[in-house]
């Protein structure tokens, strides 16, 4: 099965296909994280990506298509996989068509005070890049990664001017793909405003409809 996540920055939709990928054994492909690789690896690509990335701005759609068609080729997307951050508007998702059949959107809905609140206490694992929130999913010791011991940093996206700019970006652009892939019958709306305790609960409730 081939699949897209959709949702709001900070709504959660990271941690869910997460999950959902290891339970149906498949890649999850975030252009996110395919950025941030590339910013930190400092290639050219990288370089022009920065200066949208670092504001909270959409990259221009050519460098996330370039991105996103090297990954699907990779012989791991063979059986299917799930794509989180891709597309992002209209365009990028008439260019996704011409490059994958998709059969499964999820929409991952969760109030405002939810999603800000997610974004500004999220850090993540220099070294690994494990997900921490520093109320709803604290690290045993503050500013330590559980896992591997590395260090945790706060996402430049995630800082308050971004974070604004980021909702703003996603009402206006990427939230017309609801309705886009209603049209076609492909979404499936999946609230994820529990905490994070109840995530199973949630992915229960998806694998059910998937079946
Ligand atoms: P994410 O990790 O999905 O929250 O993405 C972080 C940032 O990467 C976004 O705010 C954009 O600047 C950039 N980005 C990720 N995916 C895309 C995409 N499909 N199109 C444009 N920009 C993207």
């Amino acid at each position: 099965m081939r699949f897209v996540s959709l949702g709001a920055p900070g709504v959660g939709k990271g941690t869910y296909t997460d999950i959902l990928a290891r339970e149906y054994n498949l890649p999850r492909i975030s252009t996110g994280d395919l950025l941030r690789e590339q910013i930190s690896k400092k290639t050219k690509l990288g370089e022009r990506a920065k200066s949208y990335y670092d504001k909270g701005d959409l990259v221009p759609d050519d460098l996330t298509t370039q991105i996103l068609k090297q990954r699907l080729k990779k012989e791991d997307c063979k059986n299917g996989f799930f794509i989180d951050g891709y597309p992002r508007n209209l365009n990028q998702a008439r260019l996704l068509e011409n490059i994958t059949k998709i059969d499964k959107v999820l929409n991952f809905v969760a109030s405002d005070a939810t999603i800000i609140d997610r974004l500004s206490g999220r850090r993540l694992c220099k070294n690994c890049g494990e997900v921490y929130h520093i109320k709803n999913v604290p690290p045993k010791k503050p500013g330590v990664c559980d896992k591997c011991g590395g260090e945790l940093y706060q996402r430049d996206d995630d800082k308050p001017g971004a974070i604004k700019q980021r909702l703003l970006v996603y009402s206006e652009q990427t939230a017309p793909l609801v309705n886009h892939y209603k049209k076609k019958g492909l979404l499936l709306d999946v609230d994820v405003t529990s905490p994070y305790e109840e995530r199973f609960k949630v992915i229960e409730k998806i694998k059910k409809t998937l079946g």
